[in-house]
């Protein structure tokens, strides 16, 4: 059987003090806790070496939000992977639905960045949704579909299996509202069918697929129970370290139930 797998992203949120804070709160919590979830957290790029220092104690690993699509160089601004690497960082989440709206990443650039992660020997947790007025369109699958193709499709068997897919409806992210367990379950199966149609049935399976987009305590055990949720991608609840520790807490119900 699988683990799970629950992972942290903060966003632009905390300063230094509040970040050290949480970070240890969080390592305090999975402490009293026998894991078999792995637990990523992915905190802003000043943070990354503190929590870095405070996972080696601790039961958890170092995600990135972002990495640029240029190796290195006279980029003002950018961080690299390797700077990530150096600082840290086991993984990275890549084509956040944020950065696709704000920033207008495209899913050429999104390539580029999985490429220069798995370089670096970085997880890329790769992000992909539909918007509310695709998904009333009747266009999710078609949006699911392109967004894996042009950000992933050019991977190698053996490099995709690196990859985590984060599944993250663009309407369910900061809004309280939720993907239903069966709207999360039907996208879920058609990413692992995607990957098992290019890349065959074994790859499909041990790809690990995250849910994303409003998970809470209240709701998260029923979403990682379905059958192709392997764990969840977390925004605003892993700013509170008993919220966090409560969805891993689901994760491990889960297995426990499995
Ligand atoms: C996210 O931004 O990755 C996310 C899932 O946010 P939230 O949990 O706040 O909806």
């Amino acid at each position: 059987m699988k683990n799970k797998i629950v992972a942290g992203n903060w966003k632009m949120n905390k300063t230094f003090p509040e970040a050290e804070e949480l970070l240890v709160a969080i390592a305090e919590g999975l402490d009293d806790m026998t894991l078999e979830t792995d637990v990523i957290i992915c905190p802003p790029f000043p943070y990354l070496e503190m929590a870095a220092d405070i996972s080696e104690e601790s039961n958890f690993t170092v995600g990135a939000q972002n990495v640029s699509y240029m190796d290195k160089g006279a980029y003002t601004g950018e961080v690299s992977a390797a700077m990530l690497k150096s600082a840290g960082a086991d993984t990275c989440i890549v084509g956040h639905s944020e950065r696709r709206a704000y920033f207008k990443e495209t899913d050429e650039e999104l390539a580029k960045k999985v490429n220069l992660l798995l370089a670096n020997d970085i997880v890329p947790i790769f992000c992909v949704g539909e918007q509310k007025s695709e998904r009333e369109n009747g266009e999710t699958f078609n949006v699911i579909r392109r967004q894996i193709t042009q950000g992933l499709f050019h991977l190698k068997k053996e490099e995709i299996a690196q990859v985590i897919i984060a599944y993250e409806p663009v309407w369910a992210i900061g809004t309280g509202l939720t993907a239903t367990p069966q709207q999360a379950q039907e996208v879920h199966a058609f990413i692992r069918q995607l990957i098992e149609e290019k890349y065959g049935t074994e790859t499909a399976y041990n790809m690990y697929i995250l849910y994303g987009g409003s998970c809470n305590p209240g709701n998260a055990l029923e979403l990682f129970s379905c059958t192709d949720v392997d764990g969840g991608l977390i925004g605003g609840a892993s700013l509170k370290a008993e919220d966090f520790i409560a969805i891993i807490n689901a994760a491990e119900t889960c297995m426990k139930n499995d």
